[in-house]
């Protein structure tokens, strides 16, 4: 199969679909690889890389679209992106659909095949091509938290870890999934006194089973969020409620509780965030101030460290990518129900249920 890598052109996207590791094993399944020139610059990857690994280059996405069988992105594809596909193409990249009735109109008038990256899914129910952006994420939230809390930064002036005699910092972190769990690893192994609210016992059990008292864990009910909150140096927001918005937890008013300069980092930002004063910021001018409490919502946190997240998402979708070059799409997602999960658009038809009834269009 003929693989075609085009440069992301979303603003502030440095990731890309393809790693020369990933074009280096297509190649040796006797695959063709097309990059465009640049496209692992933001990545940290030159184009002499991709040679190395037996990938063509050429300059324009134009080209990439107009010969590829198979193209491997990171974003959805733009207007002019989707203007280039053509029936019969592969598209496989990250999609969400259901709020983008635009972009879905577009893919279903190319007639191209398209297989999403955040639908697909594994054998305990997670999805696995998204869990790797969730994990950055998680790790980087404290990181982020920790440089907001600076006084500079119009933080409150807190170490993470504290000092011999001075106390570390306070951090509770608000839902203990895959961003969750991360962020409290990240947090604790800084030093800092961490705990982790939830409202599934079962994880809340297997959380305190395997990190042994590394941070604490408490049901978040409404009256141990507030105490809580109130007490931090540092919330993190790690909260979702699969295919809903984020559900808010800590108000406005909660706000005055909280100690002056305490950091909010939003990471539920991306499903409207679980602060009530959450509103999405870029990595430009990543934090703003209301009432005293410094908030960091960047919605693409991912982005900020993209030859990481290049690396671990290729990690997720090499053996899905090897799979449908070797096979086909067909044939790889009759083999595969997980990889199946993933596929949205057909040959002008919508094949994802979710997005059928958000948008109202037949399935
Ligand atoms: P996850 O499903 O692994 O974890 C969510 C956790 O929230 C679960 O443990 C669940 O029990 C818990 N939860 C649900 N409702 C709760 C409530 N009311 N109180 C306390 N806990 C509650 O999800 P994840 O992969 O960890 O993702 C978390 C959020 O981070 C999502 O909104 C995701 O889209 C977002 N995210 C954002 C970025 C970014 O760049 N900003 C990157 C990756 C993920």
């Amino acid at each position: 199969m003929h693989i075609g890598c085009p440069t992301e052109i979303k603003p502030q996207e440095y990731r890309v679909g393809l790693t020369p590791n990933a074009a280096r094993e297509a190649v040796a399944h006797g695959h063709r690889v097309t990059m465009q020139a640049g496209a692992g610059q933001g990545a940290g990857f030159a184009d002499d890389d991709y040679i190395a690994a037996g990938a063509a280059i050429v300059d324009t996405a134009k080209e990439v679209f107009a010969t590829a069988d198979m193209i491997v992105k990171v974003k959805e594809p733009q207007a002019v992106e989707r203007k280039m596909l053509r029936e019969g193409q592969l598209l496989f990249t990250y999609l969400h659909l259901a709020p983008d009735p635009e972009q879905t109109h577009d893919l279903l008038a190319s007639g191209c095949t398209a297989i999403a990256y955040e639908t697909v899914t594994d054998a305990s129910g997670g999805l696995p091509l998204l869990a790797p952006m969730s994990e950055v994420a998680g790790r980087l939230a404290p990181q982020v938290g920790a440089w907001t809390l600076q006084k500079a930064n119009g933080g409150r002036g807190v170490l993470m870890g504290g000092v011999p005699g001075v106390g570390p910092a306070r951090i509770v972190v608000i839902g203990g999934g895959v961003v969750g769990t991360h962020a409290a690893r990240v947090a604790a192994g800084m030093g800092a006194d961490v705990t982790v609210l939830d409202r599934s016992l079962p994880r809340m059990r297997y959380l305190d089973d395997i990190f042994a008292g590394l941070f604490k864990t408490s049901f978040a009910s409404a009256g141990n969020t507030a105490e809580l909150v109130a007490a931090a140096d540092m919330v993190i927001g790690a909260v979702l409620i699969p295919g809903a918005a984020a559900p808010k937890l800590v108000s406005r008013a909660q706000l005055s509780t909280m100690k002056p300069g305490a950091a909010i980092v939003d990471v539920a930002i991306d499903q409207g965030g679980c602060f009530e004063t959450s509103r999405a910021t870029t990595h430009e001018d990543p934090i703003y101030d209301v009432d005293g409490i410094m908030h960091y919502c960047v919605a693409n946190m991912p982005g900020a460290v993209a030859r990481t997240s290049t690396i671990a998402l290729g990690n997720a979708t090499m053996p899905f990518m090897l799979a449908l070059a070797d096979k086909g799409w067909r044939q790889a997602c009759e083999d595969d129900p997980h990889l199946m999960a993933g596929l949205n658009v057909h040959a002008g038809q919508l094949t994802f249920d979710a997005v059928g009834k958000a948008l109202g269009i037949d399935v």
